[in-house]
């Protein structure tokens, strides 16, 4: 018997050693002449003085640059069509006539972008070509033996550049030791899992705080940002190094959906916490799939207010309540931490889906059988009805 191989999508992201920087900052600027091409003709078309509104597809815009490459002296088509394709897809989503222009200089400057295409760039030697230039990176030996799809090179705000590259590789497959737990991203950007595991992910920026603050009196503001970026790190390393640990250790992971009232209680804290729930979340999906678990993500609903031993709603609720962290339930009194509590809730929340209308597709893998779809059938006008 030949067992199907899961592959699965992964970005590499590599440093560029430093001796490339120039030819990327220059590269940059040319991508921004593309891109602020692309917005300024797909405004003009969409809103013209006269006829007929257009909206130009990433196709359109690929005709109208046809033989651009004779003005730039670094990128070539496959670039400017890269560009081309990530304007006319950033539009769509964002429904906007007129996108934000890149700036190559001053304050507001853009941070720099080079995408190209999977055939762009070779390896040659020691080193990776692309569009006639020899680049070098760190940790070379990732690269070894993987086949990348498209990518890009990226600049951070400290200005170093990296290569982010899509890579397809075969799912390993390793056994678990465990069978399900239920994992609540809360509210004081930690998470608990139901087995009473905690993750502290705030004290990140703590001991750093006070040297960001120095360094920006002392109008430093490299060495700020550098700060930030090491504070960042750190905090993807916690989030990397805990989403492994649930992958291994776990067959069934269980995350709360995390609701908008949440993130309203903590505007302050928002744009820290947005990416690392989100980190995280991206994190246990890829791992999982790698790793062949299941994750599921449920509605968060109700789960810091319901007992977890015997459901009843007697936990603290609204907004003053939030500092209780701690509380015992009246009807079965069993003292809960809150965040260990909801994460129960949530576990036992995927292990039984919530809404049954009698008609959602099983979760068995047998075929549906007469009885099953007779059953449908008499299901469908009742829910029209209702
Ligand atoms: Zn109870």
């Amino acid at each position: 018997m030949v067992t199907k191989i899961q592959r699965y999508v992964r970005t590499l992201r590599l440093k560029v050693k430093a001796e490339g920087y120039d030819w990327l900052n220059a590269a940059a600027i040319e991508v921004n002449q593309v891109w602020n091409y692309a917005n300024a003709t797909s405004y003009k078309a969409a809103s013209p003085f006269a006829g007929q509104a257009r909206w130009l597809s990433a196709f359109d815009l690929d005709k109208l640059t046809a033989g651009a490459t004779e003005c730039f002296e670094r990128i070539g088509s496959d670039t400017i069509q890269r560009v081309n394709a990530e304007f006319a897809a950033r539009r769509r989503q964002f429904k906007k006539v007129k996108m934000r222009w890149r700036a190559s200089r001053g304050s507001r400057r853009s941070l720099g972008w080079v995408p190209f295409k999977a055939v762009q760039l070779k390896r040659k030697g020691r080193s990776l070509r692309f569009a006639g230039k020899a680049f070098r990176v760190f940790e070379r030996e990732l690269l070894e033996g993987v086949q990348w799809k498209s990518g890009c090179f990226a600049q951070d705000s400290v200005g170093d550049w990296w290569l982010c590259l899509a890579v397809e590789q075969a799912a390993a497959q390793c056994a678990p030791l465990r069978e399900a737990v239920g994992l609540d991203l809360g509210v004081k950007d930690t998470v608990a899992t139901s087995d009473g595991e905690k993750l502290e992910a705030g004290h990140f920026y703590r001991n750093i705080e006070q040297k960001i603050a120095s360094a920006q009196r002392r109008g430093h503001k490299r060495q700020a940002k550098r700060l930030h970026r090491s504070a960042a790190r750190r905090r993807k390393d916690a989030l990397h190094k805990f989403s492994r640990r649930i992958v291994d250790e776990y067959q069934n992971i269980i995350v709360g959906d995390v609701s908008s009232l949440k993130l309203a209680q903590t505007r302050l804290a928002k744009s820290v916490l947005d990416a690392g729930w989100g980190m995280l979340k991206a994190q246990l999906q890829y791992k999982g799939q790698w790793a062949g678990r299941c994750v599921q993500i449920v509605s968060e609903r109700n789960t810091t207010r319901a007992c977890s031993s015997c459901k009843a709603l007697t936990g603290p609720a609204g907004l003053d309540m939030l500092v209780v962290r701690t509380w015992k339930c009246s009807e079965c009194g069993d003292t809960h931490d809150r965040d260990v509590n909801a994460a129960r809730n949530i576990l036992s929340a995927g292990r039984c889906p919530p809404s049954i209308n009698g008609n959602e597709p099983s979760l068995s893998v047998a075929p549906p059988s007469q009885a099953s779809s007779r059953c449908q059938a008499g299901n469908r006008p009742l829910k029209a009805a209702a």
